[in-house]
C-alpha cells in the first residue's frame, strides 16, 4: 500500500492529464488511495475538475508498479537489482556506445508526462555532457507545429494569451479541437463565458463532435484544408473594417505577400468554400462573424497540429489575428491549446530536439551561451533527429543507446510495430517507468528504472496558458521508486560529471534552469524566468502558479504579449508567412478512406493510468471505429459490428459506430488501447509515418486506409 506522507494533510498539487493544468487538491485516504478536489484557488480550474481529474484517487494504487531497478542477465532475464548495479550498467553502456559510436550513437526519448526539473537534467546530460542532441519528446506529437508556427509568427515558442480571455471573448474559434473531452475544463468555461455574455463559438472540424455539436457554427471542412480556409479569411478580413492598417504597418511585416497568396488560392468565400468543401452560406458566416466581432480568440489543438501542414495552418490563422490586430488585449488572440500536461515545461528547458535550454537554439551565440552556463565538455551543436526520424535511424541502426522516460512509444508512434522492431536491436535500452508492464517495456529493455509517479512526483509543470505550477507529493516512493532527475544524476556522476549534477533536490534544479533563463539575456528570447533564481527552499514549496515571463524584478509574471508589439524577431515585427500549400495524402484506389486518430473524453494517452479507474473505463468500453452510414452501407457493416481497418502499415479489429456526424470518406479511431489492454485495437501501427517537414509532428488526422467487414475466422 502507498503510504501517506505526514504532513500536511492535504497537499496542492496539480493534474497529471492534460494541459490546462488544472488545481488539485490531494488528501491520502489511509488505504493507498487519495480524495481528490479542485483547488478553487488555482488560476487554471478555480476548483473545477473533469471526469479524468475527479477520479486521479483511484489510480494511485500500486497493483501495476514498477517498484525496484530491473536489469537482464546473461540469461536474458530482467531481474531485480540494486540501484547501483543499474547505475552502472547504464553508464557502462554509454560509455561503451559513445567510445565505438560517438555521441550521435546516443538517443533521449522524453514525455510531456515528465516534470520540469527532471526534463532539465536529461537534457543538460545529453545535450551537454554526452553531446548528443538526439532528446526528443513525445511532445513532439502533440504540439510541434504550434511551436514552428510561433517562432515563424512571433519570432518565439509563445502564447500570447490567458485563459481569462475565454471568459472576456465574444467569439471563440475552435479549430481542430475536441475542446469538449480533450480540455473538458477549458470547455466549461467558454460555456460560463456563453451563459453570462453570450459568447458564439464556431467550431472547424471535419467531425461533428460533442464540442460541435454545441457550436452556433460548424464547418466539417475537408481533411487538411484549414489553411486554405483562414487564408480566405485574410482575404475577406484585408477589405474589411477589421482591418488594422495601423497595427499591420507598425508591427508586422510580409503582409503583401500574404494577401497575395491569400487572393490567389481562396480570393472569396465561394471559392474558399469550394476549396474546403463546404457549404459558401457557412464560410460567408463564419467570415462575417469573424470579421464583426473584435474580442474573437482562436484555439487550435491537434486537428492543426498533428498534419504535414501543421505549421502553415498555425501561420494562416495567426495572420488573422496580426491583420485584426487582435493581439495580446483582453478577450483577443490566437491560443494553441496543449494536449500534454508539461509539453511547454519541456519546451523551456530544451525538450526538442531542434531545442536548447530556455527556448534557445542551435545558433553558434546561443550554443556557446549555453556551453558556458553550464560549463558543458561535450556541447552539441546541431539540431538531432525529432521522434520520427530518432526511430527511424534507431531502425537502421545508427542509434544504438536509448533511455525512454515516461513515455509507449511501441503504441504511440506512427509505425508502431516498426518502432518495436526498432527497440529490440538496441545495444542498450534504459527505460524509466511507472509501471512494470506496457507495450514499450516488452520490447526488450536491458535496464528499468522504476520512477515517482503522480503523488510522489516533486517538482514543475507549465500548462497551456505559460503557467507554471507545482506538482507536489502527497505519497511517499513506494519500494526503491526514485525521481526521474536523481537517476539522471547518478549516471551522470558515473561518467565523471557529477559536479555539474550535484543538486540536492528539485528546488536546485528549478533555481539552475530559471538562471539560465536570464543568462546574457537577449531581448529576441522570450522564456525568461530569472525572477526565481534565488528563490528559496521554502519558497520553491510555496510557490503559487505564475506565468512566464517573470524576469528579474517581475515575479508576478505576464499575462498578455503582443498587443504593443514587442515580438522576439530581430525587427521586434511579427510575420505574415504565405502557407506553402502542402500536398496532404490522398485516398487512393488501394486505400480509399482517411483514417483521422484522437483522444475520447475519460483515457489519457496508453491507458497506464486511466485505465486503473472502472469508473473511466465505463464511458466507452472497446476501441472502435467510427464510420459515416454512407461509408457502411456497402459494406453491410452495422452498429456494433466488428471492422478490419487496415493501411500500409499494419491492421487493426475495430468495433464500428456508425456515426452521421463522420465526414464521408473519412474514419476516426481513438489512441488509447495498446497491446496490454486489447489484442486486436491498437491503432499505433496503422499511422502513416507522415511528418510535416517543418515541426516534424506526425500527420495522424489522414493516413489513406481501407474499411472492410471482420470475417471470423
Ligand atoms: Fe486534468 Fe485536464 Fe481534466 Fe483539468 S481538464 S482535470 S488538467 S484532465
Amino acid at each position: 500500500m502507498n503510504a501517506p506522507l505526514a504532513s500536511p494533510p492535504s497537499v496542492k498539487t496539480t493534474c497529471p492529464y492534460c494541459g490546462v493544468g488544472c488545481g488539485v487538491k490531494a488528501t491520502p485516504d489511509g488505504r493507498g488511495g487519495a480524495l481528490v478536489e479542485g483547488d478553487a484557488a488555482h488560476p487554471a480550474n478555480l476548483g473545477r475538475l473533469c471526469s479524468k481529474g475527479a477520479a486521479l484517487g483511484e489510480t494511485v494504487g500500486l497493483d501495476t508498479r514498477l517498484l525496484h531497478p530491473l536489469v537482464r542477465g546473461a540469461d536474458g532475464a530482467l531481474a531485480r537489482a540494486s540501484w547501483d548495479t543499474a547505475l552502472d550498467r547504464i553508464a557502462d553502456g554509454l560509455k561503451a556506445v559513445r567510445n565505438a559510436h560517438g555521441p550521435g550513437g546516443i538517443a533521449f526519448y522524453l514525455s510531456g508526462q515528465l516534470l520540469t526539473e527532471d526534463y532539465y537534467a536529461a537534457n543538460k546530460l545529453a545535450k551537454g555532457f554526452l553531446g548528443t542532441a538526439h532528446v526528443d519528446t513525445n511532445s513532439r506529437l502533440c504540439m510541434s507545429s504550434s511551436v514552428a508556427g510561433h517562432k515563424r509568427g512571433f519570432g518565439s515558442d509563445t502564447v500570447p494569451g490567458s485563459y481569462e480571455d475565454l471568459e472576456a471573448a465574444d467569439l471563440i474559434v475552435l479549430v481542430g479541437s475536441n475542446t469538449a473531452w480533450c480540455h473538458p475544463v477549458l470547455f466549461r468555461r467558454m460555456e460560463a463565458a456563453r451563459k453570462a455574455r453570450g459568447t458564439k463559438f464556431i467550431v472547424i472540424d471535419p467531425r461533428r463532435t460533442e464540442t460541435a455539436a454545441e457550436a452556433d457554427l460548424h464547418l466539417p471542412l475537408a481533411q487538411g484544408t484549414d489553411a486554405l480556409l483562414f487564408s480566405g479569411l485574410l482575404a475577406h478580413l484585408a477589405q474589411s473594417p477589421a482591418f488594422d492598417a495601423a497595427y499591420v504597418r507598425d508591427h508586422t511585416t510580409g503582409f503583401d505577400a500574404a494577401l497575395a497568396h491569400a487572393r490567389a488560392v481562396a480570393p472569396d468565400a465561394e471559392a474558399t468554400a469550394r476549396a474546403c468543401g463546404l457549404d459558401v452560406e457557412d464560410v460567408a458566416r463564419f467570415f462575417a462573424l469573424f470579421a464583426d466581432t473584435a474580442r474573437t480568440v482562436t484555439c487550435y489543438s491537434q486537428g492543426v497540429n498533428q498534419s504535414v501542414a501543421g505549421t502553415d495552418k498555425v501561420n494562416a490563422i495567426l495572420n488573422c489575428h496580426f491583420a485584426t490586430g487582435r493581439m495580446g488585449r483582453e478577450g483577443m488572440g490566437p491560443f494553441s491549446l496543449t494536449g500534454q500536461p508539461n509539453a511547454m515545461g519541456g519546451r523551456e528547458v530544451g525538450g526538442l530536439a531542434n531545442q536548447l535550454a530556455a527556448h534557445m537554439g542551435f545558433s553558434p551565440a546561443e550554443v556557446d551561451r549555453v556551453r558556458r552556463f553550464w560549463d558543458a565538455p561535450h556541447m552539441a551543436t546541431r539540431e538531432g533527429h525529432k521522434a520520427v526520424d530518432l526511430f527511424a535511424a534507431i531502425g537502421r541502426g545508427e542509434i544504438k543507446a536509448l533511455w525512454v522516460m515516461g513515455t509507449n512509444p511501441a503504441v504511440s508512434l506512427p509505425e508502431a510495430d516498426g518502432v518495436r522492431a526498432a527497440l529490440k536491436g538496441l545495444d542498450l535500452f534504459v527505460l524509466s517507468e511507472n509501471v512494470a508492464v506496457n507495450d514499450t517495456a516488452q520490447c526488450h529493455p536491458h535496464v528499468m528504472l522504476p520512477a515517482a509517479a503522480w503523488g510522489e512526483k516533486d517538482g514543475t509543470v507549465t500548462n497551456s496558458e505559460r503557467r507554471i505550477s507545482r506538482q507536489r507529493p502527497f505519497l511517499a516512493p513506494p519500494g526503491a521508486v526514485k525521481p526521474n532527475w536523481w537517476a539522471l544524476a547518478q549516471v551522470a556522476a558515473r561518467l565523471g560529471f557529477g559536479n555539474a549534477f550535484a543538486w540536492r533536490g528539485p528546488a536546485d534544479i528549478f533555481r539552475e534552469h530559471a538562471a539560465l533563463s536570464g543568462f546574457e539575456n537577449a531581448r529576441t528570447r522570450d522564456f525568461d524566468i530569472s525572477a526565481f533564481a534565488d528563490l528559496s527552499d521554502a519558497a520553491y514549496q510555496d510557490f503559487a502558479p505564475v506565468q512566464w515571463p517573470a524576469p528579474r524584478g517581475r515575479p508576478q509574471g505576464t499575462q498578455r504579449l503582443f498587443a504593443e508589439g514587442g515580438y522576439f524577431t530581430a525587427d521586434r515585427r511579427a510575420r505574415f508567412v504565405a502557407p506553402a500549400e502542402v500536398q496532404a495524402a490522398q485516398a487512393n484506389d488501394a486505400f480509399p478512406i482517411l483514417l483521422n486518430t484522437g483522444r475520447i473524453r475519460d483515457q489519457w494517452h496508453t491507458m497506464t493510468r486511466t485505465g486503473l479507474s472502472p469508473r473511466l473505463g465505463s464511458h466507452i468500453l472497446a476501441p472502435f471505429v467510427a464510420v459515416h452510414p454512407d461509408d457502411a452501407a456497402p459494406l453491410d457493416l452495422v452498429d456494433g459490428a466488428l471492422a478490419r481497418v487496415s493501411s500500409a502499415h499494419g491492421a487493426a479489429l475495430l468495433e464500428v459506430r456508425i456515426d452521421a456526424g463522420q465526414r464521408r470518406g473519412t474514419l476516426f479511431a481513438p489512441i488509447h488501447w495498446s497491446g496490454a489492454t486489447s489484442s486486436h485495437g491498437r491503432v499505433g501501427p496503422l499511422v502513416h509515418p507522415v511528418t510535416d517537414p517543418l515541426s516534424g509532428q506526425p500527420d495522424s488526422k489522414a493516413t489513406p486506409a481501407t474499411l472492410a467487414p471482420h470475417a471470423a475466422p
